[in-house]
């Protein structure tokens, strides 16, 4: 799999600054590779792979990760960008009812996915209406009943000898329906063919024109692979769409349908189908998307605890300037800044060996203290900041002057520094802390 191939690059080296061509090359081809036996159109490979290695080589280089890790990094981000870009909800209608049209190939899912839309309106507290525009396949009109009595939903379906065989009569009547009976949206099921079909097309297209629907969603086999583009461009040409739906997602594609189809389309992917039962439906998650298309959930994990390692070799640096007394206010106030990310700063205390009880300060933690002590520590000089020892009286009032504090503030900070330090020594040295009234930091 792409994730065994990509591992042994992993094994590379740490950035240099920025990343070289070969670096962002070399991985890029396996990138490529995978894209394609995920069933990505050529055209999105090529584009995609283009802008991601411009992105790779102009961005700085993240001193965490190795150059195979940064590429694979940036290609993630990249996916879950294109696929969430154009993102969105169900579009309502400002007077109801809101009309939803599901066009599509035949067997794409488009019945199935009429009965999920509609039970996941009405949990949603609306009263939808199904309709039966599928007048080709004997027994459509019945099969759209029976989803509807499983999703508990209203089916308006064509009387035998009045409209029967005409679907845009029967679209157009449902909507007077569904205004007489205060239905709130309604979801017209359409026929498809087995391939992209004129008269089909033209069937869809005066169905939309009947309607003007407010949505209409084109539903797509995620197992369609190398086809997607092409059906999804004919769909856009003979109907339009304004967001897609991928069925299937339960099989075994890999997704690449998704990726081609919003690249190629602009639409955005609004559901995605996940099995038969009328449950078996969520958003679409962009993200999980992403991994899907590349199999990367490997590698980003391998990633994640680089970047952990990462952290935990600063906690170590930080220890040995607790242990040497070489820890001075410049670290204490990054150490303070660091607090704005307090959930990485808990990380670096927790790899500490005794470090716990500090935990609980933090959650105490009042940014307004830190521009208070930001503003104090920039007033120091270089070498107050690295020897406190230096502070006499006449130092401290510039200091206060300079900061807008007063002296009191200065003597507060500069005590709660020298505690911490000696603390974070008995600490780094393995012994129990002891926190002298120390107030929250
Ligand atoms: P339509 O021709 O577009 O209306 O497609 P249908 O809704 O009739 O679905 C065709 C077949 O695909 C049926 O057997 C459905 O049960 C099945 N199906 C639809 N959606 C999914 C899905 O998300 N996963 C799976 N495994 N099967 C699905
Ligand atoms: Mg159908």
């Amino acid at each position: 799999t792409l994730s065994t191939r990509l591992t042994e690059s992993l094994k590379n080296l740490r950035g240099k600054g920025k990343l070289s061509p070969a670096d962002v090359d070399g991985t890029l081809r396996e990138i490529r590779r995978a894209m394609l036996d995920a069933d990505v159109s050529l055209n999105v490979v090529k584009k995609f792979t283009s802008d991601v290695r411009e992105r790779a080589l102009s961005d700085e280089v993240n001193k965490a990760l190795n150059p195979a890790q940064q590429v694979v990094q940036i290609v993630n981000e990249e996916l879950v960008t294109i696929l969430g870009g154009a993102q969105r909800r169900l579009e309502f209608a400002k007077k109801p009812p809101t009309i939803i049209m599901l066009a599509g190939l035949q067997g794409a899912g488009k019945t199935t996915l009429a009965g999920k839309l509609a039970k996941y309106l009405a949990k949603d507290k609306h009263t939808p209406l199904l309709v039966a525009c599928d007048l080709q396949r004997p027994n459509a009109v019945q099969q759209l009943e029976v989803v509807g009595k499983n999703a508990g939903v209203a089916v308006y379906s064509p009387e035998p000898g009045n409209g029967v065989g005409d679907p845009v009569k029967v679209a157009k009547d449902s909507i007077k329906f569904a205004n007489d009976k205060q239905y709130d949206v309604v979801i017209i099921d359409t026929a498809g063919r087995l391939g992209v079909d004129a008269e089909l097309m033209k069937q869809a297209a005066d169905i939309r024109k009947a309607t003007s629907p407010d949505e209409v969603l084109f539903v797509i086999d995620a197992m369609i692979g190398q086809d997607a583009v092409a059906t999804a461009q004919a769909f856009q040409e003979g109907v339009d769409f304004t967001g897609v739906v991928l069925t299937k997602l339960d099989g075994d594609a890999r997704g690449g349908a998704a990726l081609s189809v919003v690249s190629e389309t602009q639409r955005p992917i609004m559901f995605a189908s996940t099995g038969e039962n009328l449950d078996d439906f969520e958003p679409f998650y962009p993200d999980r998307m992403a991994s899907r298309i590349l199999d990367l959930g490997d590698i980003l994990t391998l990633i994640e605890q680089a970047q952990e390692a990462f952290d935990e070799k600063e906690a170590a640096q930080l220890q040995e300037k607790f242990a040497t007394d070489s820890f001075t206010l410049e670290d204490f106030l990054e150490q303070m800044q660091q607090l704005k990310n307090m959930g990485s700063m808990k990380k670096m205390l927790g790899m500490l060996p005794g470090a716990g009880a500090m935990k609980e300060q933090l959650d105490n933690f009042d940014e307004r203290e830190l521009v208070r002590t930001e503003a104090i520590i920039q007033s120091m000089t270089k070498a107050e900041r690295q020897n406190t020892k230096l502070l006499n009286g006449s130092r401290r009032l510039r200091i206060a002057k300079g900061s807008g504090m007063t002296v009191t503030d200065v003597n507060a900070l500069v005590n709660r520094f020298e505690q911490a330090a000696k603390m974070m020594k008995t600490v780094a040295k393995g012994g129990m802390p002891q926190i002298p009234g120390m107030g929250p930091m």
